[in-house]
């Protein structure tokens, strides 16, 4: 049932929505509650002026109790709430506590009086109603428990007050019920409404989890070559920047690119079918993934193209690795009757070039480099790699 008297319904949280939510109100509520403490306890103290004022025949019992128990016992209570590991529910409770002892100090010093303005000034119990309920503000059982507290105290004291009789209680009712009805019902919606405000801040932070994790898989799925499940170029590129975040400007600088290209590919195909194509295109890139150190980023460039990202790598390791990856996929010794050279099996060639990467300009010299190399290598009877000529360094090579 979702209304009831025309009040909406408390929602249903789960044992973790119900632990989130006391987590998330603590901090809020604290300070709420010390602030409404200080002017409750205000007021309290400022009605002695009003016992004063009307009932002179109690001021001493009055500004005792007040001044002697209940200021020490709102200090005592600030102290308390200022706990930081104390629950709010803690905090709540003793603050209902000490408010529920003022209410009976303050009955005790109406029933002393014998001044028969007390009969018209103990219409002021209903306050105390209003205290635990809609100023203390706490959540809606703790605030039914301590209606109920409130009323056993003022009707429990009211026989001892000069001069109560039926009529008098018939009238203090008729103020007292509505107000506790009232205040209740304000409770009530107050706790909906702060429990609803809450479950949707919460479905908020799980769809934005949510639609985080999905952005990742999507990042993930458009950036990696469904064939072979290494990156793409769009996951070259954004290894690329990430290494212009992370690397110094030296080790940019000396970095190298490897380009590696199936020999005889088209032929492969047409001999083999397009099917056989693609198992060789997966058995190739995880053979030289399985080579390659796990911090060296190789991609599929585009249809039987790979590229190698090496950071920090000088010439002789840049050989080394262009070597390795050559003789990774010659021996996985997959047959190819058609190379037209003395190969009968699946070879690849390298094109490799050390330079910077730090920028798209020199980025894209060096890949012409690599470019350039592995063009020299397919001329030179493929199945090998080269190492393109720097300024400094004269060509090395090693076709097999
Ligand atoms: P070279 O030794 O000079 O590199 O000759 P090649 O035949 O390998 O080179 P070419 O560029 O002429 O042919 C590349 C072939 O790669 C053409 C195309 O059929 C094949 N290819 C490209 N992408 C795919 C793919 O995703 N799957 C399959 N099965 N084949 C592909
Ligand atoms: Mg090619
Ligand atoms: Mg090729």
């Amino acid at each position: 049932m979702d209304h009831w008297l025309g009040l909406a319904a408390l929602p249903v949280l789960t044992d973790e929505q119900a632990r989130a939510y006391e987590t998330a109100r603590a901090d809020s509520r604290s300070h709420a509650l010390a602030r409404m403490t200080m002017t409750v306890a205000g007021f309290y103290l400022i009605y002695a002026l009003i016992d004063v004022l009307i009932l002179e025949d109690v001021v001493w019992l009055s500004l005792t109790l007040r001044f002697g128990l209940m200021l020490p016992m709102a200090l005592a209570l600030g102290w308390y709430q200022s706990g930081r590991k104390r629950s709010i529910r803690a905090k709540e409770i003793a603050t209902i506590g000490v408010a529920m002892t003022g209410n009976l100090v303050w009955c005790m010093v109406l029933a002393a009086s014998d001044n028969p303005a007390a009969l018209h000034y103990y219409y002021a119990a209903a306050i105390f109603q209003m205290v635990v309920t809609i100023a203390l503000r706490p959540g809606f059982d703790l605030a039914l428990w301590a209606s109920l507290g409130t009323a056993a105290i003022n009707y429990g004291m009211i026989g001892l007050i000069n001069g109560v009789d039926g009529t008098y209680l018939f009238y203090h009712l008729a103020v007292y019920v509505p107000t506790l009805v009232l205040t209740l019902v304000a409770s009530h919606q107050l706790e909906v409404e702060r429990q609803r405000a809450f479950l949707q801040l919460h479905e908020n932070e799980a769809l934005k989890r949510e639609l985080s994790r999905q952005n990742d898989a999507l990042m993930r799925l458009s950036t990696t070559d469904p064939l072979t499940q290494l990156p793409n170029r769009r996951g070259t590129e954004a290894e690329i920047a990430r290494l212009r975040r992370i690397l110094k400007p030296h080790e940019l600088d000396a970095s190298a690119l490897l380009i590696v290209d199936i020999d005889h590919f088209k032929a492969f195909n047409d001999a083999y079918g397009h099917g056989a194509g693609d198992e060789c295109l997966k058995q190739v890139a995880q053979a030289m993934r399985q080579e390659l150190p796990a911090t060296v980023h190789l991609a599929r460039l585009g249809g039987e193209e790979f590229i190698a990202v090496l950071p920090g790598a000088e010439p002789a390791r840049t050989g080394m690795l262009a070597e390795r990856l050559r003789r990774a996929v010659s021996s996985l010794g997959i047959a190819h009757d058609h190379t037209g050279d003395r190969n009968a099996h699946v070879t690849v060639s390298v094109g490799a070039a050390c330079g910077s990467i730090a920028t798209d300009l020199a980025l894209s010299q060096l890949f012409e480099a690599a470019d350039g190399a592995l063009y020299a290598v397919k001329a030179d009877g493929r199945n090998g790699w080269r190492l393109a000529p720097s300024v400094s360094e004269p060509p090395q090579s090693d076709a097999a």
